[in-house]
């Protein structure tokens, strides 16, 4: 069986580059499983909407404040009001994930959450803003006060200001109308990723999927020895990466969802008809995503895994 999904390069996505077009790079409102649409509205990361039947979860925000209409758009889209958002579910905080929780929040009054681990990072930087500088030759992410010469040079502002109203208890799912939603504190990409897991039935096959989203698969440079040393980060913290994907890997997944749409090479297998979420179940993807993402990894640290060649 060929695999249509599977990580893939990021050529072509929404990028800096390519802002001044952001119109060219739209996506529709996509059903991604029974109850469970992709309303990011653009071709670089999703925002999950979840329809509970006793209001809706948005794992995730928006790429940036100027694309925030097409998340609100394709709320409405897909059979939706963005004024029934109740919990706002944020898989880690960088400003691509979570830059349009204040406006969403301010439309609906919805709770705000985030791991602990990533409210500290949250408030580390705030006010400031995140762009990729060359550093003894590696492109390194680096973090300016926004109101600095050097910020406005990058031609980059700050994220609206939000606030944490919960955090996550990996013990305790968070229940809400259909949905029983584990988490997972995944550090790596940041100390504070989550991941999120949850069973969905559709009403007309009575079939239900196992369905996950790992919060933070971004692995360069997010988890290079530089990049970790930059923020004062643990290395172990790819080391806990790497065994994590592993252990994750195991656990059976029907339908993997993407925070980056280029992370199961999403873009190509959205289907015509919306609502057909048929194509998205995939029992091999969650695992073959993982496992790429960790054997990447391995490849910063050749001293600690010698058995992986540089590819
Ligand atoms: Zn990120
Ligand atoms: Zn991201």
């Amino acid at each position: 069986m060929e695999k249509r999904f599977y990580y893939a390069p990021t050529t072509g996505r929404l990028d800096d580059k390519s802002m001044p077009t952001h119109w060219e790079h739209t996506v529709p409102a996509y059903r991604n499983a029974p109850h469970v649409w992709n309303v990011g509205g653009q071709d670089n990361v999703a925002v999950f909407l979840l329809d509970t039947g006793e209001g809706l979860i948005l794992i995730d925000t928006g790429l940036n404040a100027e694309t925030c209409y097409l998340v609100i758009e394709r709320i409405w889209e897909s059979g939706h009001d963005p004024r029934d958002i109740k919990k706002i579910l944020l898989t880690h905080w960088h400003g691509d994930h979570s830059c349009n929780a204040r406006v969403l929040q301010e439309i609906s009054g919805a709770e705000i959450w985030l791991s602990r681990e990533d409210e500290v990072e949250h408030k580390k930087h705030e006010g400031k803003v995140g762009y990729p500088k060359m550093i003894e030759g590696r492109r390194t992410m680096t973090w300016v006060d926004a109101d600095t010469e050097e910020a406005k040079l990058s031609g980059k502002r700050a994220d609206y200001p939000y606030e944490v109203t919960n955090f996550y208890d990996d013990d305790k799912p968070i229940v809400m109308g259909r949905f029983t939603i584990r988490t997972k504190l995944c550090p790596g990409h940041t100390p504070g990723v989550t991941s999120f897991f949850f069973e969905d039935t559709d009403e007309e096959t009575g079939k239900t999927y196992k369905v996950a989203l790992h919060g933070g698969l971004g692995v360069n440079p997010m988890m290079r020895p530089e990049q970790l040393a930059y923020e004062g980060y643990p290395e172990s913290m790819a080391h806990q990466f790497v065994k994590d994907c592993y252990e994750l890997a195991k656990l059976p997944v029907d339908i993997a969802l993407s925070s980056h749409l280029n992370q199961a090479n999403i873009l190509p297998n959205i289907p015509k008809d919306p609502n057909d979420y048929s194509v998205f179940v995939a029992d091999y993807a969650w695992a073959d995503v993982l496992i790429n993402r960790a054997d990447a990894v391995k490849e910063f640290y050749p001293d600690v895994y010698p058995e992986v060649k540089k590819g």
